[in-house]
């Protein structure tokens, strides 16, 4: 790790304000170089990404037929940057992606060209129809509701672009379940016009291996799926795949683990690797006594004489309210844990003895492979780690 804060590899905003030439009588223009800055660094890791991709395809290799792997990209690839995620997806070989929203799909529409399916899980709404025509953009049909809007659209379009149908198989959140379900078997015109390109469920409980319910839902989606036409199928999410083959179906739809988020409560079992770390310079360091106090409420006390810098970034930033002795980052190999509650845009870290006496510009790492234990000792998702990182970062994707 650099020891300065690395501002000539931040790509693509660091546009720093550029003084005006000085007025000068010599000719040799010196390069220009940026100053350091008080600004952490969201560093995403797209070969990472891509290395997930693979080591999913592997989980899911079977002989004869395979098994296509799509890419979850919803919520802007959760806050890691739908765009630079989803074109190193493409190159990795993802021609199916699933966002949340008609808005999501139009603007990955254009990150990711003409070709790929792009599904939208939430399902068409009278006011996006025309963002679905317009994007190619295929809804996940959930009820009788959304079968008639979108089977009504369909007379407008030429093309009469093609859909997925989810079914609820336990999770009571999105799909057609009970009458609705009934409904829509009964009536086959109404399928054959809807005239789906992938029929799908999703898993309740797939982190947990022996929960019976990952069973149960699988066993529905297969019996009721037999009723619709013989379209690619797909049921796993991250956690999903790791239930095992009966579980894949023709497609599987992982989102977290290719973000290097850990999917199941067997990690061991799972082959892929953080792809983010944010980068914090530290603005100021300050000498505790013991007995000293820090943060807001003084609710940390130094336990003894102490060193503690703080760094530009917060709650504002994603960071959650750890509690007081949190190990949140590092520096070189050493753990930091914070002292004194999180504030709006800072952070005070404990750097007592550190191996390098900690200064200014110094860069202090955070999440990457301590993300999950963080996410743990806040009490929040792990998937919330990332879908909270706020918007002041600069980002680099490399
Ligand atoms: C979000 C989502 C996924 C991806 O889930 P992960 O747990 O992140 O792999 C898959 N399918 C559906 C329907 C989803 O909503």
């Amino acid at each position: 790790m650099s020891d300065s804060h690395p501002p000539f590899k931040r790509k693509p905003d660091a546009k720093p304000f550029r003084p005006a030439a000085p007025k000068k009588s010599s000719d040799t223009e010196e390069p220009f170089v940026p100053k350091p800055s008080g600004r952490a660094l969201l560093r995403v890791d797209l070969d990472a990404i891509k290395d997930n991709y693979e080591a999913i395809k592997t989980a899911c290799a079977r002989k004869g037929r395979p098994v296509m792997v799509s890419a979850v990209v919803k919520a802007d690839a959760y806050g890691l940057g739908a765009k630079h995620v989803s074109r190193a997806l493409y190159g990795a070989g993802c021609r199916n992606f699933f966002v949340a929203t008609a808005h999501e799909g139009k603007s990955l529409r254009d990150h990711i060209g003409k070709t790929p399916s792009i599904y939208v899980l939430n399902g068409p709404t009278p006011r996006e129809l025309p963002i679905f025509y317009a994007c190619k953009l295929k809804p996940v049909i959930n009820n009788m509701a959304q079968a008639y809007l979108w089977d009504q659209g369909l007379k407008s379009q030429e093309a009469r672009p093609r859909c997925a149908i989810q079914f609820d198989t336990g999770m009571n959140r999105m799909g057609f379940n009970g009458s609705e379900l009934d409904a829509l078997r009964s009536d086959t015109q109404l399928v054959a016009r809807l005239n789906p390109d992938h029929l799908m469920s999703h898993l309740a409980c797939a982190p947990d291996a022996k929960n019976r319910t990952n069973q149960k839902q699988r066993e529905m989606f297969a019996a009721l799926t037999k009723s619709f036409p013989p379209v690619p199928r797909s049921l796993a999410n991250s956690a999903g795949i790791y239930l095992g083959s009966d579980y894949h179906f023709d497609m599987v739809r992982p989102g977290c683990a290719l973000y290097g988020l850990q999917a199941t409560d067997d990690p061991a079992q799972e082959k892929t690797r953080a792809v983010m770390q944010i980068e914090a310079p530290i603005l100021q360091v300050n000498e505790l006594k013991k007995g000293d106090r820090a943060g807001y409420g003084g609710s940390f006390t130094a336990p003894r004489d102490m060193t503690v810098a703080t760094i530009g970034v917060g709650y504002a930033d994603g960071l959650p309210l750890v509690p007081n002795g949190t190990v949140i980052g590092r520096l070189d190999k050493q753990n930091l844990s914070t002292a004194g509650r999180i504030s709006m845009d800072l952070t005070i870290l404990d750097m007592t003895g550190t191996r390098r006496p900690p200064k200014p510009g110094q860069i202090v790492v955070l999440y990457a492979n301590q993300l999950q234990k963080v996410a743990q000792a806040a009490g929040v998702l792990n998937y919330q780690m990332l879908t909270m990182l706020g918007s002041r970062f600069f980002r680099s994707y490399d």
